[in-house]
């Protein structure tokens, strides 16, 4: 059998940052925490606990009684809100180069590329711009941003007068899902549209509801891996309403280059295996393009996924999600040529 490896798969420029900025805190004396799952991927996830590290969460930040004394904790590559950072350091946490009270020390995993689009969306907020921010609702990247284009309209880091800082899904809803544009000039919305017909329906709101030339600027900013196309589609819905549209270009190209070099190997394979954790999103997408190539094809979060058939082809293609480690990819590319082993010998 013939393994052959897309040109570029695994591990992204961001999440192995954010890998590594994590094992080099574990060589440390303090005890690690990570402001949720640091990747979506289990091994990774199991190996970090074993290690040590505490996953936390917000609700862990209120209970009384938990003490983060001499704690490193990792914002993650999806970055948080300004809010968040706000509430972290309230409860005691310092930056890197903070002083005094031992308690959390920030290190900040934000890939850059997320920082990038965070503090565009700043920028735009504070030069009066009506922002559409494009991607999925709940995502923690996008909550991010959107924290970043609260705190924007009032240059305050830790929320304005008017909202929070924190992610707020009621004040998200103020200008998405209700469709009401608030009367409060002090709050700018930021519309969260995961969609070309939400984007449609939510111009139509702004220019039926907010009084004439209320919002001169408008941009886009996407999720940096929203798919091109459907980027492209809400521009598109968008500029029929808002001709002088900006769209900012935050599409990370990690996915594509994964996607087209998984489409590489579509004809020279006769089977594929994708490996990346089932709960990774670009890992399943990777998983759909695989199958629109009408080969067989599966995904293996571990070795123990790899199903005995797949030892019966010449020629495997294998490709990796952007949250998965080189291990998990050597471990599978050496149980697919040990299940064809035991094939030529059956
Ligand atoms: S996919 Fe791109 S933006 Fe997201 S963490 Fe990886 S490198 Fe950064």
């Amino acid at each position: 059998m013939k393994v052959l490896r897309a040109k570029v798969l695994g591990f992204c420029m961001g999440v192995r940052r954010a890998v590594e900025m994590t094992e080099a805190e574990l060589a440390g004396p303090e005890q690690v925490y990570t402001m949720g799952p640091l990747i979506h991927n289990p091994q990774t996830l199991a190996f970090l606990a074993d290690r040590g590290v505490r996953i936390l969460d917000e609700a862990d930040l209120e209970k009384p009684g938990r003490d983060f004394r001499n704690g490193a904790l990792i914002i993650r590559a999806h970055g948080i809100s300004p809010g968040m950072e706000k509430k972290l350091l309230l409860r005691g946490a310092r930056r890197r180069d903070g002083r005094k009270e031992p308690a959390f020390r920030i290190v900040d995993a934000t890939c850059p590329r997320v920082k990038a689009s965070q503090l565009a969306a700043r920028s735009l907020a504070e030069r009066g711009y009506l922002i559409f921010l494009a991607g999925e609702r709940d995502h923690a990247e996008i909550q991010g941003i959107y924290g970043y284009v609260l705190t924007g309209k009032d240059g305050d880091s830790g929320g304005g007068k008017t909202r929070s800082g924190a992610v707020d899904k009621d004040s998200s809803k103020a200008g998405s899902e209700t469709g009401k544009v608030p009367a409060d000039k002090s709050f700018f919305p930021c519309i969260i549209v995961g969609s070309p017909e939400e984007a449609e329906a939510a111009a139509r709101t702004v220019l039926n509801e907010a009084p004439e030339n209320f919002f001169p600027k408008t941009a886009l900013i996407g999720q940096t891996t929203i798919s091109e196309t459907e980027y492209s589609d809400i521009a598109a819905a968008l500029a029929k309403s808002f001709p002088n549209l900006e769209v900012q270009r935050t599409i990370c190209g990690a996915t594509r280059d994964r996607q087209n070099a998984l489409r590489e190997l579509c004809s020279p394979a006769d089977a594929l295996i994708i490996a990346g954790g089932r709960n990774s999103a670009n890992t399943r997408r990777l998983l759909s393009i695989a199958r629109e190539c009408g080969k067989p094809a599966w995904l293996a979060e571990s070795a123990a996924d790899l199903p005995v058939e797949a030892g019966a082809y010449s020629v495997v293609g294998l490709s990796a999600g952007a949250s998965t480690p080189d291990s998990v990819i050597d471990e599978i590319e050496q149980a697919l040529l040990y299940l064809n082993k035991g094939k030529e010998h059956a």
